[in-house]
């Protein structure tokens, strides 16, 4: 049987959120260096206090990740070609997958290749593709590779991952990134086992938040799914209360971003992948999903560019 977690209601916010800003916020990220431009939308470099913001926050998650026995793993921001086949994302959200490419001709071919390239046209025709796809969630590589070691233990299994993302979804807003860091924790197991995870993390994930000094609240929500037949997934996605996202405000108030997501996979990845547990049942699986980048721009939105100017409380929760 498949649990549906309990309803919640959004939490309500314990701090005032900042005021919107006139100027776009990426202008004034660019400005401060807090973040590179490249020239292509959702594609930046970050400035060593990004960075260190990122750490030190991900050094408050693994702390919990360690308390609770998660096994450590991070993958590289791509998987093989074959596993997004199987996984079924090419058949939910096309618009966003993203795949490896690389030149495989001969002399006669280079010199097309680069003919092509001085001459301005497209010279996509000369690349072809690899056993490689980019990795569009972390916990997208895991599954696999648990199905692969065999049965689930009684007790279920518990990972922390990190990878580098991509998504193909170029934009303006400085939140909605080609490529970004999740941080996620996967749970494995019975449904019971799982929903418990969501559960706890649904509590503490607000509460790390706010310890942060930054507004927020849960909400239900529902993935992309791409074309017609996608509406109806996202519906039953949200009628079951199978996603929820903690929501801070970034670009604007009245539009706050999605910065961590709770999901509950039921037996989905458990029935794909052939991942059973020790009774011969199929394994159910949830994860919570951190955005390391978009609570990196929620801090730096809420408290200033200047990191050393942040609140001394918390400036405390992050370097102690
Ligand atoms: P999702 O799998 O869509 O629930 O994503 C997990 C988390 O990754 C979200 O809660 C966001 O915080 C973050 N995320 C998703 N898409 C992007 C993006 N395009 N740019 C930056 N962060 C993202
Ligand atoms: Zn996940």
């Amino acid at each position: 049987m498949n649990a549906v977690p309990p309803a919640f209601t959004p939490a309500e916010p314990t701090v005032e959120p900042v005021a919107s800003a006139a100027k776009p916020f990426l202008d004034e990220l660019f400005e401060t260096g807090v973040l590179i431009p490249s020239g292509v939308d959702g594609l930046y470099g970050r400035s060593g206090a990004f960075e260190e913001v990122i750490d030190r926050f991900e050094t408050l998650v693994e702390r919990h990740a360690r308390e609770d026995g998660a096994v450590k793993i991070h993958f590289p921001p791509a998987m093989p070609r074959v596993n997004m086949e199987k996984s079924g994302y090419l058949k939910s959200f096309p618009q966003l997958a993203g795949s490896v490419h690389s030149f495989m001709g001969n002399d006669m071919d280079h010199c097309r290749l680069l003919s092509a390239i001085a001459e301005g046209t497209d010279w996509s025709q000369f690349q072809q593709p690899t056993d490689l796809v980019l990795t569009p969630a972390a916990c997208y590589p895991l599954y696999p590779t648990v199905a692969a070691k065999g049965p689930v233990p009684a007790d279920g299994l518990l990972f922390d991952l990190k990878s580098y993302c991509f998504r193909h979804e170029p934009s303006k807003e400085p939140t909605r990134m080609q490529f970004f860091r999740m941080r996620e924790n996967v749970r494995i197991g019975t449904a019971e086992q799982v929903s418990d995870f969501r559960e706890r993390w649904l509590e503490r994930g607000p509460k790390l938040i706010r310890s942060l000094e930054l507004p927020c609240a849960l909400d239900v929500a529902n993935d992309p799914f791409f074309g017609r037949g996608g509406k109806l997934m996202a519906r039953n996605q949200r009628d079951q209360q199978l996603k929820f996202e903690l929501l801070i405000p970034v670009n604007s108030v009245e539009n706050p971003t999605a910065c961590l997501s709770f999901n509950y996979h039921q037996d989905h990845f458990g029935t794909l992948w052939g991942m059973e547990r020790e009774d011969g049942e199929k394994a159910h699986s949830a994860c919570v999903g951190f955005g390391l980048e978009r609570i990196a721009l929620a801090l730096f939105r809420q408290h200033g560019s200047d990191v050393e100017a942040w609140p001394k409380s918390v400036r405390k929760v992050l370097w102690g």
